[in-house]
């Protein structure tokens, strides 16, 4: 299924400084667009991005009723398992986006979050965390973007960036 992932208009711009104007917490947001199959991308997912739903970071400790198991922590004890480590996204949003995308003819697609001090790529409590079925971005403290699609029970799969704008 992966693909091809694309940022309509300022939609990367508007994603990056929502996500990054949180730092050095983590920021996040939902992602509406469409999802076409499409031959001109040898049978590939386009993943168009048309309009990014910035969230609130409502992450907290066991929060949803997770807990972390200790092998999934940081090796670091002194690590604060803060919102600079953790994101969540309140339910009761998605649920807004989802009735908001609908009457619009388009769908949410997935999350995105930022990794002030990480790498581009999801941590094992993203992948733990995630909804199946969807995409996530991840954009870093430098600004560099990246999108996965999450498979059910396989690995995360890096999708292609369409031209990227900056
Ligand atoms: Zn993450």
């Amino acid at each position: 299924m992966p693909g091809l992932l694309n940022f309509d208009g300022d939609s990367l711009i508007v994603l990056r400084h929502n996500l990054l104007a949180v730092s050095p917490e983590e920021g996040c947001a939902l992602l509406l667009g469409e999802q076409k199959d499409s031959q001109e991308f040898q049978g590939e997912s386009l993943w168009n991005i048309r309009m990014v739903w910035p969230c609130c970071n409502i992450w907290e400790p066991e929060i949803f009723g997770l807990r972390e198991l200790p092998k999934e922590q940081s090796k670091d004890p002194l690590e604060d398992l803060s919102r600079k480590k953790r994101f969540a996204i309140d339910p009761l949003e998605q649920i807004h986006a989802q009735r908001w995308a609908r009457k619009k003819n388009i769908k949410v697609l997935g999350t995105a979050h930022s990794h002030p001090f990480g790498n581009a790529e999801p941590s094992l409590i993203d992948l733990k965390w995630s909804f199946c079925e969807s995409i996530m971005v991840i954009i870093t403290g430098s600004g560099d973007v990246s999108g996965w699609w999450l498979p059910k029970n396989q690995p995360s799969q890096r999708l292609k960036m369409a031209a990227l704008k900056s």
